[in-house]
Formats: structure tokens, C-alpha cells, sequence
């Protein structure tokens, strides 16, 4: 049976390596970072913790309605049904109680905790060569040059221009994804200690250097302060993106008070973070790509549509790609 590294723990590598479990017996998941998640993420501030990245999730297709269904039973998401509006110069305009969402518990990067439990995980391994050997398989090596091993086949489940770094050679897959564009996503995390007098849970923001707010409702019982998440627009992000934190911070929070027409607040606590790839533009729309000659994939919401569904239907789509591979080369 082949062995098969996968490298990147978000949501498309950590779905292809739990679809594989039982079925291939040596797959492990180098993430670059100390834990997995990728894009769903926490995020601390003083004594506070908010939700970073993506806020919820929604659920399209049959396939990911069956797999969130099992999440649901096995107890880490459950549907959100939270209050969301849209805002205009301080005016809610719309009420969207239409549209079914789910939210990880008690965060959202129990998702991707709970997948990881399920795979072998190494963390603080940031992949930068992957080497072809004279009899098939495929050398690892980190950041620091050290050897992680050898594998018959490698899955690269990074966003798109990482997945161009880590296999440049290989041009069916590098050059679909140098063609796939990223936003950038400027968030702000902010507790005060008096609740806000903002009677929605959640909002798009139009007309504003905002687009998206909304109230964190996980954190620890502890902490009975009001939270609050601000994700900038794409064009706003691209235009400060260079900008120091302190301004962004500053900006972030003049806007929300001018979307909200509340007067303006001290928070208690407050970080900022700038996601540099946020979200893909144009994906590719072919689910995953595989080279068999080369027996190297890559997965990735940039393969398929921009969010959590997109991702994990992309592992699932690798996963089944890895076994009709192994099933022509290797049964
Ligand atoms: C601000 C923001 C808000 C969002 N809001 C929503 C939302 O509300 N709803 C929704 O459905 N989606 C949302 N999304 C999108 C969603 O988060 C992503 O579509 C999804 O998480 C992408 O998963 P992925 O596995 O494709 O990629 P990622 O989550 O980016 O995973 C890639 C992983 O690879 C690792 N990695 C990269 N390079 C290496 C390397 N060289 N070696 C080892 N590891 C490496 C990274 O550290 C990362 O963990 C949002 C995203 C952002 C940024």
C-alpha cells in the first residue's frame, strides 16, 4: 500500500485525510503552523478570544450536507441562527432569515481539531522542497533543509500560490494555480465591557470600509464582555494593506461605529489581523488536480468555490482521486 503525505491542515487536507483513513494505511499531514485550521482559525486579544477567518459556514451540495450531518451528530457544529442584517449608513436595510448557517462549538476551529484527532498530524513542519527520486516517490524537507521522509504520493493542500511554490516543475498543476487571484482581508477583534446596544447578531456592511461585523458569541463563560469581529472589504484591505495595525485598528473602528450610528466606545480589548490570502477570486473550477505520471496532487478552496464547503468538497474530490490512482498503479 502507498504512503501519502499531505501537506497543509485546513479544511481540504484534513477532509482527504480522514476520507482516507481505513483505506490507505500511511498518510500523514505536515502543517507549517503549531495547529491545524488553516483559514478557520482563533484569535487572542488580551483575555479575549475570538473566531478568526471564517465566521460559519453554509451547506449546497448533497455530499457536504452528509458530511455536516455526521459533524452534527458527533457534536462539534450545530446551525447558527443568529440575526443577520444588512446595513447601510447606519440603517438596517435587509433581514436575511433565509439562509441556513452552522457554526463550529464551541469555535469554529473545533472543526478542524476534531478532523485532526482523527489523522497523523505534524505541526511546525513548513514543507518548502519536495524532491522527485529515480524510483517514484517524493522526499520532504522543511524550512530548516531538514529530511521529513519519503512517500509515493504528495497532496498539496495549501492556498494557490503556495501550491505554485511547492511544485513549480510540475506545470499542470503550478500554472492553474499562478492563475488563481487572492483578496486580502483586513480583520479587527474588539471587546467592550458594556454590552452594545445592537439588537442583530451579524450584519454585511455596505457602502463602508467594512463588510462584514458580527458578535462573538463563544467565548468563555468568563468573559461578559461584548465581542466583536470586523472583516474589511477586499478593496478597502487591498488599499491599507501595507498600512500600519495601529491605523487599521483606528479605521476599523471609526467605521463600525458609523455603520452601526452608535457613538463611538472604548474597547476593552482589540487586535487587528491582516489576512494576506484571503479568498480566492477565480477559482479553477475542477475540484482537485492530480498528475498521475508524477503521482502529486493539490486541493484547495481555490479549486472549487470560495469557503469552507468549496474546501472540504475539494479534499473529498482528492481523496477519491488518491484511491483510483492507487487501485490502477498499485492493487
Ligand atoms: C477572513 C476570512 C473570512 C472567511 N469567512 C468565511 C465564511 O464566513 N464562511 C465560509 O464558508 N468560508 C469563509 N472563509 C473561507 C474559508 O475559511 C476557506 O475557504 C477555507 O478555510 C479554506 O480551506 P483550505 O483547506 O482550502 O485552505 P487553508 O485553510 O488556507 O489551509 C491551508 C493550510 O496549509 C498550511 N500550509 C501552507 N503552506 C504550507 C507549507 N509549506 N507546509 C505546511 N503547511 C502549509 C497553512 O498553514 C494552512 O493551515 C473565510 C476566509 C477568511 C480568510
Amino acid at each position: 500500500m502507498p504512503s501519502v503525505a499531505i501537506i497543509g491542515a485546513g479544511l481540504a487536507g484534513l477532509t482527504c485525510g480522514t476520507a482516507l483513513k481505513g483505506l490507505v494505511e500511511n498518510v500523514k499531514i505536515f502543517e507549517k503552523n503549531v495547529f491545524p485550521g488553516g483559514r478557520i482559525n482563533r484569535f487572542r486579544a488580551g483575555e479575549y478570544e475570538f473566531n478568526n477567518g471564517a465566521q460559519y459556514f453554509t451547506v449546497n451540495n448533497p455530499l457536504f450536507w452528509n458530511i455536516v450531518s455526521a459533524w452534527q451528530t458527533q457534536g462539534f457544529v450545530r446551525p447558527w441562527d443568529g440575526w443577520i442584517v444588512e446595513l447601510q449608513k447606519g440603517q438596517v436595510i435587509n433581514s436575511d432569515m433565509a439562509t441556513q448557517r452552522f457554526v463550529g462549538v464551541p469555535r469554529m476551529q473545533t472543526v478542524a481539531e476534531n478532523l485532526a484527532r482523527q489523522c497523523e498530524l505534524v505541526t511546525s513542519a513548513n514543507i518548502s522542497e519536495l524532491e522527485r527520486q529515480d524510483d517514484g516517490g517524493w522526499r520532504l524537507f522543511n524550512d530548516r533543509g531538514d529530511y521529513l521522509g519519503a512517500y509515493d504520493i504528495v497532496i498539496i493542500a495549501t492556498s494557490a500560490h503556495q501550491v505554485a511554490d511547492l511544485c513549480r516543475p510540475i506545470t499542470a498543476i503550478s500554472d492553474a494555480a499562478d492563475k488563481v487571484d487572492m483578496t486580502v482581508c483586513w480583520s479587527g477583534m474588539f471587546a467592550f465591557e458594556k454590552s452594545l446596544d445592537i439588537p442583530y447578531d451579524a450584519a454585511f456592511v455596505l457602502d463602508s470600509p467594512l463588510s462584514w461585523i458580527s458578535r462573538y458569541q463563544f467565548t468563555d463563560a468568563a468573559n461578559d464582555a461584548d465581542c466583536w469581529i470586523l472583516h474589511a472589504s477586499p478593496e478597502w484591505s487591498q488599499q491599507y494593506a501595507a498600512s500600519f495595525r495601529g491605523r487599521v485598528m483606528h479605521a476599523l473602528l471609526d467605521a463600525f461605529w458609523e455603520a452601526t450610528d452608535l457613538s463611538p466606545d472604548k474597547p476593552v480589548s482589540a487586535g487587528v489581523h491582516c489576512w494576506k490570502h484571503a479568498l480566492p477570486i477565480n477559482p479553477i473550477d475542477e475540484d482537485s488536480l492530480f498528475d498521475d505520471a508524477q503521482a502529486i496532487g493539490a486541493c484547495g478552496d481555490w479549486c472549487t468555490a470560495p469557503r469552507i464547503e468549496g474546501a472540504v468538497l475539494s479534499g473529498f474530490s482528492m481523496a477519491d482521486r488518491i484511491m483510483k490512482y492507487i487501485h490502477r498503479h498499485h492493487a
